[in-house]
């Protein structure tokens, strides 16, 4: 929810030039970030905060965005020389996201009038390495976008960094609850959770599934007749679905009544994502007429309340839940879509060789090429082997990008893969929702590369995200980002593998 956060912007100025200079600099900088507000690209308003002429005034504007829960990032620019040690102790107390914008007041020099006036406002060609000096040499972790403020190239990458700020600040306060613990012996989707949290920000916490099954024993029949109206008018089905009588519609309806639980218990603790694993249902034997406990794993639920916002991680996979937030969350008012997906099945086919991404249920609608269908099928995997409703579509054949965190022992790396979604066929006999991708640069080196890397079989998926987000999230939160893309090539990606190793032993506060 953009409209509960805000940048806010600071211009670096000096009293060299007189009070009347700081005046007009105030005036531009008002001017500039209405300008900004106004252009409609950046869904983070941004506020100005005036100028900042000494130490003292940069430290309380710092220390006054730290506490300011609606902050979720700072903007400078520096309309002239602001002498940079003035920075320093404002800087080093600063722990939220930092853009710096490289931009003037003034568009084209205007080489007849131009005089030291005019010179006096329009000096951040200097100003900006000065201030930009001290960034580096205090190794501040920032993002520089260089353009005139007018311009929609520059807004658009202000926009970028404003969408990952506010998600990181969404990812401060993120709960990740696990129903039921990870799929026993698998490695990849395991990490650290205590460092998760000191370095992501997010909390991952254990409730047992009997728990959730409290809130599944309160949801009203009512309120699951009308869920299923709801799935009949949004979705594609057979008629014969809709016959109560029917197996089929009973399916649906324990469906139903599983996204009504999970949502109760998600709400009431408050939680912004989490992970389910089939081998953990609720205890009681399915044969029992009066079993207590979700008939199959709660595949619909989870495709729905990933369109909705909430993380998710198949198989207990808290890392990708909480990744899927953050996706969901940067890509808000965005047209195309994201969803958690699995590297499922290879498809060797020449130049076109690709990877089928599903899984067995939990794929995110909001990348359904056309409307979803409805449908009841066997699912025999897990403790309980029974019909379950799941959405069934393809996705679009689009360009999109792909990532993962994995836990590298001592320190997270944030792998990220440029792809290209192609048009995937059917699959009558494996009725779950599907994306057929071409990994950049190729099929051989994007998967090689991404098992160099020790990428998951999880992803995240946008189709509206470009790389741009991930290297500005993997900026903010300090961790390492692999990325692969059109450009990559093997020699070169495990060196730089190599040279990632060292530069995070030797830089410990970021491991
Ligand atoms: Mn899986």
């Amino acid at each position: 929810m953009f409209e509960n956060y805000e940048i806010w912007w600071v211009t670096g100025a000096q009293l060299l030039y007189g009070g009347d200079a700081v005046i007009s600099v105030d005036a531009h900088s008002k001017e500039m970030v209405e300008g900004l507000n106004k252009s409609g690209r950046i869904p983070v308003k941004i506020v100005y905060k005036g100028t900042a002429n000494s130490s003292r005034e940069v430290a309380d504007i710092m220390k006054a965005a730290n506490n300011d829960d609606r902050c979720v990032g700072v903007m400078t620019w520096m309309h002239t020389f602001s002498p940079a040690k003035m920075w320093i102790h404002g800087l080093q107390q600063l722990n939220k996201p930092l853009l710096h914008f490289h931009t003037q007041y003034n568009a084209e020099i205007p080489w007849d009038t131009m005089d030291m006036d005019f010179m006096n406002l329009n000096q951040s060609a200097h100003g900006d390495r000065e201030f930009g000096h001290i960034c580096t040499r205090m190794r501040l972790r920032r993002k520089v976008v260089v353009g005139h403020w007018t311009d929609a190239k520059a807004q658009d990458r202000i926009a970028v960094w404003a969408r990952v700020a506010a998600a990181w600040a969404d990812s401060q306060d993120m709960l990740i609850i696990r129903f039921g613990d990870q799929m026993n012996n698998v490695a990849v989707t395991d990490g650290d959770k205590v460092e998760a949290e000191q370095r992501l920000g997010y909390h991952v916490d254990y409730t047992p599934v009997s728990e959730l099954m409290e809130y599944w024993k309160k949801v009203d029949a009512a309120d699951v007749d009308a869920l299923v109206e709801t799935y009949f008018k949004e979705y594609a089905h057979d008629k014969a679905l809709e016959e109560k009588e029917s197996a089929g519609y009973k399916s649906v309806w324990n469906a139903a009544r599983a996204e009504l639980a999970l949502r109760a218990i998600l709400k009431a603790k408050g939680a912004k994502g989490f992970t389910t694993n089939f081998d953990d249902l609720g205890c009681d034997d399915i044969n029992d007429p009066n079993f207590v406990g979700f008939d199959q794993i709660p595949g619909l639920a989870s495709q729905r309340l990933m369109a909705e916002g909430y993380g998710f991680g198949a198989e207990g996979d808290w890392k990708s839940a909480a990744l899927y937030r953050t996706v969901w969350f940067m890509s808000q008012g965005l047209p195309k879509g994201c969803s958690f997906l699995e590297d499922y099945t290879l498809n060797f086919d020449g130049a076109n060789s690709s990877i089928l991404q599903a899984h067995m249920l939990e794929i995110c609608p909001l990348i359904a090429e056309e409307r979803p269908r409805l449908e009841v099928h066997f699912l025999g995997i897990g403790v309980r082997k029974a019909q379950t409703a799941r959405l069934v579509f393809t996705s679009k054949p689009e360009k999109g990008v792909t990532a993962t965190v994995v836990d590298l022992g001592n320190r997270f790396r944030l792998i990220v893969n440029d792809v290209e979604c192609i048009k995937s066929k059917p699959l009558p006999k494996l009725p779950v929702a599907s994306a057929l991708w071409i990994p950049m640069p190729d099929f051989e080196t994007g998967a090689a590369a991404w098992i160099l890397a020790g990428g998951t079989h999880h992803s995240c998926f946008s189709y509206d995200l470009t790389s741009e987000y991930w290297e500005d999230y993997a900026e903010i939160a300090g961790i390492e980002m692999a990325h692969i893309n059109k450009d990559t090539t093997i020699p070169t990606f495990k060196n730089e593998l190599r040279w990632n190793e060292v530069y995070y032993m030797l830089n410990k506060s970021l491991c």
